[in-house]
């Protein structure tokens, strides 16, 4: 009784369901069905026992060398982190440190109101329109800080990077975050504007794209004295964030370039043919820059098709959520899980 009125009480955030079961169409945590590049394997044969002794480098150097020569930046602009997840996570704590609400969407990660609960930052969100697009104009209010996901998600939908600087631009207070987890798939980057403006941070995942969700790497770029402050913070919570085998396996991902782009390729032209299977099949939709489409149907209940397709083990994503509870988003597979998927539609719907 007495100690439980000590206890820091939280709603966690509920993951997407990791069914163990052979033989299921996971189509519901947006992960990357493609393996990772050939070269990950390579440097899993060289992983050295001896070597787990010891910490892991606490300065990630190797990894954040990598992907600063992919990206052309400078190291002292590349923040490493467990997933974006930490890496977002290091931003709230490090950023979101006043007293006026920070602003994201109403619908949008749903993340983001767990760590400012829990970090009890007071935050205010701000409805996307009757399309799900977010309105800069929302974002020229007092404020604390800025977060929001490019494609946001799980609506997909994008917002043009002068859109994005209108933002930046006009909160030169605070700091945004713009959570690119999905830009790979054929959104535009606001990695630029690092560049241009002192109060922008760009988060992005080795989880979707490239292929390491179960490794979890996540990273950010932002200029060197907003990435050391954030590091400072990092220093202060967990000094080995990164352990051995990560740090080596990303950074073998990050290098294969060519690899990259052909699996993005690859999830892209599938997505293209998904798009016209589902607008046949009576589903409408935004078309989707990221790896997941969010459709609903003219007709059936979400809730009724994605029920279905768990009885016939495909997963995919509802969310039981005002404005959002008649939508599936479904990831994009491989195209004999789709083929899958469309088999089940083709008898439901
Ligand atoms: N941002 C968004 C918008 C996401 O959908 C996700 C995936 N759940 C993440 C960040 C975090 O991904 P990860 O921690 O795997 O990098």
């Amino acid at each position: 009784m007495s100690w439980e009125s000590n206890v820091r009480k939280v709603v966690p955030y509920t993951p997407g369901e990791q069914p163990k079961a052979a033989d299921i169409v996971k189509l519901n945590t947006n992960e990357n069905p493609y393996p990772p590049s050939p070269r990950v394997a390579e440097a899993i044969r060289t992983l050295d026992p001896n070597r787990m002794r010891l910490y892991p480098d606490p300065k990630i150097e190797d990894l954040v060398h990598a992907i600063a020569l992919v990206y052309g930046r400078k190291d002292e602009e590349v923040f490493v982190g467990i997933g974006s997840d930490d890496v977002l996570a290091m931003c709230f704590m490090t950023y979101f440190n006043s007293e006026k609400p920070i602003l994201f969407p109403d619908i949008t990660y749903s993340f983001y109101d767990v760590w400012a609960e829990m970090l009890r930052i007071p935050y205010s969100t701000q409805p996307l329109d009757d399309h799900f697009h977010i309105r800069p104009q929302d974002y020229m209010r007092e404020n604390g800080g800025i977060v929001f996901p490019n494609p946001n998600a799980p609506t997909g939908s994008v917002l043009p990077l002068s859109e994005i600087e209108e933002i930046v631009k006009g909160n030169p207070d605070s700091v945004v975050i713009v959570d690119e987890a999905y830009v790979d798939f054929g959104a535009e980057s606001a990695l630029p504007l690092i560049d241009k403006y002192e109060n922008v941070i760009i988060t992005q995942t080795f989880s979707k794209s490239r292929s390491l969700a179960g490794v979890r790497v996540g990273y950010a770029f932002a200029n060197p004295k907003m990435i050391k402050y954030l590091n400072d913070v990092k220093y202060s919570f967990n000094s080995y964030t990164m352990n051995y085998p990560g740090i080596l396996l990303g950074t073998a991902e990050v290098l294969d370039t060519v690899h990259f782009r052909k699996n993005c390729e690859k999830i892209m032209r599938t997505r293209a043919n998904a798009s016209a299977r589902f607008r046949e099949l009576g589903f409408s939709f935004d078309e989707s820059c990221s790896n997941f489409l969010f459709v609903t149907h003219e007709r059936v209940p979400a809730k009724e098709i994605f029920e279905h397709l768990r009885t016939k083990h495909i997963y995919v994503r509802w969310f039981n959520k005002p404005r959002i509870d008649n939508y599936l988003r479904v990831t994009v597979g491989t195209d004999e899980e789709m083929e899958r998927l469309f088999s089940a539609l083709e008898e439901f719907v």
